[in-house]
């Protein structure tokens, strides 16, 4: 059956046509729309591992589901790139039933207590969601994903998704980030044999050592995990694709399809005088040590350097998840140094709500020109030329143009540059003939992810840059169709 005709069929159940009836969408529509329960901001700025948002009660998630329309045509889903079918899922939800929910959310997601956390849907499911047009606020799709993921999580009754019989083929998958899991997810429900490869020793890509315990704690993470373990899929820790095994190595192990799911986990700097001093590093090298190694814990034998005064270069998730974890790890001043304004951010508004709440500074309209190091060659001062904002430019956002003369100089003793990341060109090298572009992402046929090698697909952050956790998980998703049609299914 075709999509549209499935969203069709399961709308038009019984139990779906009696609740549209039971209240009319006036009174739906005018329900406030729920807010979700969070730590407080003084407490938790000082508190690295005990996660910011609460959930929801039952008691606001089945409110929350009562404001849904269950829309004939639900825009809701085009905003979703894994399609998920959220009046479905939300309408169990209103009636109570919130383990179909989460079945629901599993039948298309192989993560959706991670979506529900961290997914900006404010820019994609929940930006389609009728209830704008009528000049309302949309339903709080993100918050009732998460709650009904959580439920089924504490009730103990995870659900296995079903997978088909064991068909024999062999699948690699590289990476284990969201755009490999989501791929793994779908070719072992559909019978294939998925082992995916790891060059790190902890599985979850970014989810696991870049996003923060506050935002996304990794017990949730690795619930996730574990349910496609369950499902069969066999994880390879501690291999780095291209080192420890080469392309070759993987055909001749009998792998006849592979999905590349590296991501881009190589760091921009600005290129400033100063950027090699003893206190100015990478987030990707921050965020990588404190999550996944500890380097913050008192018995680390790395410790990563604790600033009290720390500016933070960027303005995306990845510069305010810095931020806040430099404020939770101490620092007395801790800046957002951005050099457009707050409008033209592209980190999530909550992460820049949050980030106020919990004292963080902004210099917006700020740039970075230099760091000056003490006699020790630890920086100590950063100058900070002054912006305006002039013409949009290529990305649409306007352009933002140095004021002549306008250098501001300030102390700090710790600077994290999170301006953007790159591809890890291991893989791009290490497999002849893939077609590369500038930026050295791969090119793949957008509607397939199938790159100039026939055997070889690829999705997420090494064909897209730096992008988000649903859109990797897409990618995953169309290339296992994909894959399989190709294999003849
Ligand atoms: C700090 C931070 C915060 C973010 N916050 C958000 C957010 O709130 N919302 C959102 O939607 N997005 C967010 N993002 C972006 C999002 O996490 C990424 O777009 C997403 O993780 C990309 O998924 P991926 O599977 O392509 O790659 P990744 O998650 O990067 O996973 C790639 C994996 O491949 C492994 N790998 C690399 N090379 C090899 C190799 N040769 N062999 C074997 N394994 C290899 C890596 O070790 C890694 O585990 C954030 C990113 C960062 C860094
Ligand atoms: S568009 Fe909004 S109201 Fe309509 S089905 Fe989707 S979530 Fe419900």
């Amino acid at each position: 059956m075709k999509t549209e005709s499935l969203i069709a069929a399961r709308r038009s159940e019984s139990w779906r046509e009696e609740l549209r009836r039971s209240k009319k969408n006036k009174e739906r529509a005018d329900i406030p729309r729920v807010k979700m329960n969070e730590l407080n901001a003084e407490y938790r700025s000082h508190s690295r591992r005990e996660e910011v948002n609460l959930g929801l009660t039952e008691a606001q998630a089945v409110q929350e589901a009562q404001r849904c329309l269950d829309c004939p045509q639900p825009a809701c889903m085009g905003g979703c790139p894994v399609g998920i079918n959220i009046p479905t899922f939300v309408k169990y939800i209103e009636v109570g039933k919130f383990l179909e929910a989460a079945r629901t959310l599993k039948e298309t997601s192989a993560l959706p207590a991670v979506c529900g956390r961290v997914c900006p849907q404010e820019k994609q499911c929940e930006a389609q969601c009728i209830h704008l047009k009528m000049k309302k606020e949309p339903v709080a799709i993100g918050h009732l994903e998460r709650f009904a993921a959580d439920y089924e999580r504490e009730s103990g009754q995870i659900s296995i998704p079903p997978t088909a019989p064991r068909n024999g083929v062999k699948v690699a998958v590289v990476g284990s980030g969201p755009a490999g899991l989501s791929f793994a997810g779908d070719m072992i429900k559909l019978g294939y044999d998925i082992s995916v490869f790891e060059a790190l020793h902890e599985i979850g890509g970014v989810l696991k050592y870049g996003i923060p315990e506050f935002r996304l704690p990794n017990r949730i993470v690795d619930v996730e995990i574990d349910i496609l373990r369950k499902m069969g899929v066999s994880f390879i820790r501690n291999c780095i694709v291209g080192k420890t095994l080469s392309y070759e190595d993987l055909k001749d192990d009998g792998f006849r399809g592979i999905f590349v799911a590296s991501g881009a986990g190589l760091p921009n700097f600005m290129n400033i005088p100063g950027e090699s001093l003893i206190g100015v590093m990478s987030s990707n090298e921050y965020l990588t040590r404190v999550n996944l190694m500890d380097a913050a814990g008192e018995s680390s034998d790395t410790p990563v350097l604790i600033g009290k005064k720390v500016a933070v270069i960027g303005g995306g998730n990845t510069a305010m998840d810095s931020v806040r974890t430099a404020r939770r790890l101490g620092a007395e001043r801790a800046m957002i140094v951005y050099r457009r304004s707050e409008e033209e951010m592209p980190a999530r508004i909550e992460e820049v709500k949050h980030a106020k709440e919990e004292g963080i500074e902004f210099l917006t309209l700020h740039n970075p020109i230099e760091y000056v190091g003490d006699e020790n060659g630890r920086v100590c001062r950063m100058l900070l030329q002054k912006m305006a904002l002039g013409e949009p430019d290529a990305s649409g956002r306007r352009r933002p143009v140095p004021i002549d003369g306008a250098i501001e100089t300030i102390e700090i003793d710790e600077v994290i540059v999170s301006v953007g990341v790159s591809p890890n060109p291991l893989i791009p090298s290490s497999f002849k003939g893939l077609e590369v572009t500038k930026w050295g992402t791969i090119v793949v046929d957008e509607s397939s992810m199938r790159s100039a090698l026939s055997d070889v697909y690829a999705g997420g952050d090494i064909v897209r840059g730096g992008a988000t956790v649903i859109l990797a998980m897409g990618d995953g998703r169309r290339a296992a169709a994909a894959m399989h049609e190709a294999f003849g299914a």
